[in-house]
C-alpha cells in the first residue's frame, strides 16, 4: 500500500508521517528531508535546489520525480511506503502513477486555516545537533534558548521566515491544491482536520487506513 500525506506547509504532515510510520512499518519518505539533506551536504542537486528552496518555491518535477523513484526502487518499500511532501503538482502525480501505478493508494488531506500555518511555522524551531523540533510560539524571548533535549543550538527553517510561509501557501495553493481533485477521481481520497491534536488526528488517520485495508480484503496487499 501506498499512503500520500497532502496538505498545506506546517498542516502537520511531518508529524502524522512519522507516527503512521511507526504504526504501519512503512518508511516515511520526505522529499522535503532528501532535498535539505542534499542541501547541506553540498551535493551537485543541493547546490541547484537550495535557491529555490530558501525562497518558497518547487524543486523541478524531474528532480524530485527523480528521487523518489530511487527511494521507492530500495527493499523497505517494498510492502509500503508513505509519501510526505511528494507528489507536489499534477505531473509528479502522474510520474509516480508511471512509477508504480498498480499499488493500493490511500490519500491522507490535511485541512488547516493560513493563520494556523503562519503561527506553526514562524514559532518552529529545529535543534542543529539533534534535529528535534519544537515550537516556541507564544514564548518570551529569553526562553527560547537551547534544545531540551540535548542542549544544542535550536534554528529556524530559512524558508520559515513569515514572508517565505506566504510564498510556500501561495505556491501550494495554485499547483498542489488541484491534486485534491485530481485524487478524489482515482484514488481512496479522505480529508481530515488538521486543527485537532496530533494525537486525535493519528488516531482518525489510523481508522481510514484500517477501513481501507479491510475494504481491499482478499487483495494482496503490496
Ligand atoms: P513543507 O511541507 O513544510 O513546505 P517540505 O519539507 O515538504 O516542507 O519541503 C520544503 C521545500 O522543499 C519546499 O518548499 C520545496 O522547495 C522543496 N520540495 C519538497 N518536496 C517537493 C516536491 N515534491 N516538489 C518540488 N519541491 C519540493
Amino acid at each position: 500500500m501506498r499512503i500520500i500525506l497532502l496538505g498545506a506547509p506546517g498542516s502537520g504532515k511531518g508529524t502524522l508521517g512519522e507516527r503512521l510510520e511507526g504504526s504501519t512499518g512503512f518508511p516515511r519518505i520526505s522529499t522535503g528531508d532528501i532535498l535539505r539533506k542534499a542541501v547541506r551536504e553540498g551535493t551537485p542537486l543541493g547546490r541547484q535546489a537550495a535557491a529555490v528552496m530558501a525562497a518558497g518555491g518547487l524543486v523541478s518535477d524531474e528532480i524530485v520525480s527523480g528521487l523518489v523513484r530511487e527511494r521507492i526502487a530500495e527493499p523497505d518499500c517494498r510492502k509500503g511506503y508513505i509519501l510526505d511532501g511528494y507528489p507536489r503538482t499534477i505531473a509528479q502525480a502522474e510520474a509516480l502513477e508511471r512509477l508504480d501505478g498498480d499499488r493500493p493508494e490511500v490519500v491522507l488531506a490535511r485541512e488547516v486555516k493560513d493563520e494556523t500555518v503562519v503561527a506553526r511555522l514562524g514559532g518552529r524551531r529545529v535543534c542543529g545537533a539533534c534535529a528535534t523540533i519544537f515550537n516556541v510560539a507564544g514564548r518570551a524571548a529569553d526562553q527560547i534558548g537551547a534544545c531540551e533535549e540535548c542542549g544544542g543550538p535550536l534554528q529556524q527553517r530559512l524558508d520559515d521566515s513569515e514572508a517565505v510561509v506566504r510564498e510556500r501557501l501561495r505556491v501550494y495553493k495554485e499547483a498542489t491544491a488541484p491534486l485534491a481533485g485530481h485524487y478524489k477521481a482515482r484514488s481512496t481520497y479522505r480529508t481530515i482536520d488538521g486543527e485537532g491534536h496530533p494525537e486525535d488526528v493519528f488516531r482518525r488517520a489510523s481508522a481510514v487506513l484500517d477501513a481501507e485495508r479491510k475494504a481491499a480484503g482478499g487483495r494482496k496487499s503490496r
